[in-house]
């Protein structure tokens, strides 16, 4: 069974974040409901399929940033169950924290961006590790721990997909193209490399990013994200003796990302795009962090 592809057209832009729908015998799962602020697209969509919110029996979430998880607190309080790596458990039974840091790098902006976000009630919340084996109806799904994101991420596999959250990229349209989301504060390039090893593990035929969409060439998209990984590696390696602050990695990493899009065939247009998947300024800084204290662990 491939899930459905519901496209949460966030801040009216189509194609860039993703709910996946998976219904089963005895109502339906959703992979990461999005942001609250979009509730009203997944509500529509849910309709379209013949389905309230409250026949959403399982929220699974691949990690709780906003634009995944924002929601899963609504679903709760609708009745379904939240699933979430132990570590990202405290943050969803109580967001403060999370909201907070995120109101220090949305500003004004974040209450339009993401809406509210509302607390998981203790027992609505399930804690899933590596291999836990998730029971929806007929059907079976298997957690698969992959940090390098954050610390804090899960995928998940269901037949032949897996749902690859951040981890697997980002990827959009009919594009043969793999971006890796590099944010602050946990990523982790070591980790990353191994949990896309574990992906590829898996042998599944499809992948769904959260952003953006079902592929069925999930090999050829892990090897992209793998390479990936690996030239960003050297770039940093050899660029950043020569990098003093985070401002002059972003500009640098700006040009490295569009050189190596242009390489791989990509117009503007379509760079662009995978910008706005992947702000430039996050980037820079989960790399910056990165670069200071897992490499040199200042
Ligand atoms: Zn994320």
């Amino acid at each position: 069974m491939i899930g459905s592809t519901i496209d949460l057209n966030f801040f009216d832009r189509t194609g860039d974040i993703a709910a996946y729908l998976l219904p089963h015998s005895g109502g339906a799962v959703l992979v990461d409901p999005g942001a609250e602020s979009t509730l009203p697209a997944l509500i529509a969509a849910l309709s379209a399929y013949g389905l309230t919110p409250r026949d959403v029996t399982h929220v699974l979430l691949t990690h709780i940033h906003l634009d995944h998880a924002g929601a899963a607190g609504w679903f709760a309080g609708q009745g379904a169950r939240v699933y979430v790596h132990p570590i990202g458990a405290p943050h969803m039974l109580n967001p403060d924290k999370l909201v907070a840091s995120a109101a220090r790098l949305y500003g004004e902006w974040m209450e339009k961006l993401w809406g509210d976000m509302k607390p998981v009630p203790a027992a609505n919340l399930v804690e899933v590790r590596d291999d836990t084996e998730i029971a929806a109806g007929n059907l079976r799904i298997q957690a698969l721990y992959t940090p390098g994101h954050a610390e804090h991420h899960i995928s998940y596999v269901c037949d032949d997909v897996i749902y690859s959250g951040d981890v697997g990229g980002v990827r959009f349209g009919s594009n043969v193209y793999v971006r890796l989301p590099f944010v602050p504060p946990e990523t982790h390039l070591e980790k990353w490399r191994t949990s896309l090893e574990r992906m590829k593990g898996t042998r599944c035929g499809h992948i769904a990013p959260t952003h953006f969409g079902i592929y069925d060439d999930a090999e050829e998209h892990l090897t992209l994200a793998s390479r990936f990984i690996d030239e960003v590696e050297v770039w940093l390696e050899q660029n950043m003796p020569g990098i003093a602050d985070v401002e002059t990695l972003g500009v640098c990493y700006a040009e490295f990302l569009r050189a190596h899009g242009r390489d791989a065939g990509l117009d503007d247009a379509a760079i662009t795009v995978y910008d706005g998947g992947n702000p430039i300024s996050f980037a820079a800084s989960g790399l910056f962090r990165y670069w200071q204290k897992v490499r040199n662990e200042t």
